[in-house]
């Protein structure tokens, strides 16, 4: 065939297979499905399909796709059209600068979760000290988020983590191995039952969501994130008062326990812990200023 045949079937394709363009493709239509971040989601799912890190897509952007990279790319997009979130669909999120895996049966750990990350250290850093062989139990661990970025800090610390659910615990335990952090061992039971303190710091990110409010909630969440974790009962604050009721017993002399709250729980939650002898502190706001974690101290 000759040549000038060719050209302009060969082009029209090129122009609309580049790596470039299937990003932008990808791009428009996360943005009219209402998808939060569209440019960033269309980059990490083409970046995850080609197997590219963000320097090394950006280098591709005029590359032509192969047919078999296309579908991939596709499956992967069409994925997050149906709203899996991203970390879902790659299998990884960062938390605390840590890459942790996840999957099914963990919650994608937020940003703001990290904010009980923060309170935990600074209530360590007030009262007890960073270098000291603390031991810290993780109820209702997931991932392993909360657990591994406290015990990246602490070099000296022990940690427990707990969760109802074994696949859970199959990922935290994967997550740890691949942090090459040794400190932490893992038990499959409902928040502590299995737990024999003393424990210095107790952190737990329990499920609290209003069993009512889950289909409310965005389809990322609500779709995929797994209902044990969010479920919290009928006001979403069973799991606090479970953890009031075991906290005292748990925790050593001067030990301090830091929860996750969800929306409007801050009073409720701190009352529990008054209520079990503990002292609450005044909650600490996340980056969108929403009181986000609460620690309470046991005496001396
Ligand atoms: N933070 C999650 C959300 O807002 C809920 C997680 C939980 O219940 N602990 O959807």
């Amino acid at each position: 065939m000759p040549p000038a045949a060719m050209a302009p079937a060969l082009s029209g394709d090129a122009a609309s297979h580049t790596v470039a363009k299937a990003r932008r493709a990808w791009t428009a239509r996360f943005r009219a499905a209402g998808i939060d971040s569209p440019e960033l989601d269309a980059r990490l799912l083409v970046g995850h399909a080609l197997g590219l890190d963000h320097a090394a897509l950006a280098a591709s952007a005029t590359r032509i796709l192969v047919a078999s990279e296309e579908s991939a790319i596709a499956a992967l997009g069409n994925r997050r059209l149906a709203h899996e979130p991203v970390a879902r669909i790659v299998g990884t999120k960062e938390f605390w600068s840590l890459n942790l895996r996840i999957d099914a049966a963990t919650l994608v750990p937020r940003p703001e979760t990290e904010t009980v990350v923060e309170a935990a250290l600074a209530a360590i850093d007030t009262c007890r000290g960073r270098a000291r062989a603390l031991r810290i139990a993780d109820l209702g661990t997931g991932s392993g988020a909360i657990l591994l970025a406290l015990l990246s800090e602490l070099h000296n610390a022990f940690g427990v983590g707990t969760d109802l659910s074994p696949q859970a615990l199959a990922v935290a335990h994967d997550n740890t191995r691949r942090l090459g952090l040794t400190r932490a061992a893992y038990v499959a039971c409902d928040m502590a039952a299995a737990l024999h303190g003393p424990f210095d710091v107790i952190v737990s990110n329990p499920p609290y969501i209003g069993s009512d409010n889950i289909a409310a909630l965005p389809p990322e969440v609500r779709l995929f994130d797994p209902r044990l974790a969010l479920d919290g009962g009928a006001d979403g604050l069973n799991s606090y008062r479970a953890i009031a009721a075991i906290a005292p017993g748990l925790l050593a002399a001067n030990g301090v326990i830091v929860v996750e709250i969800g929306a409007g729980q801050a009073e409720a939650v701190a009352a529990l812990l008054a209520g079990a002898g503990l002292a609450p502190s005044p909650p600490r706001p996340d980056l969108n200023n929403m009181p986000r974690a609460l620690v309470a101290k046991k005496g001396s």
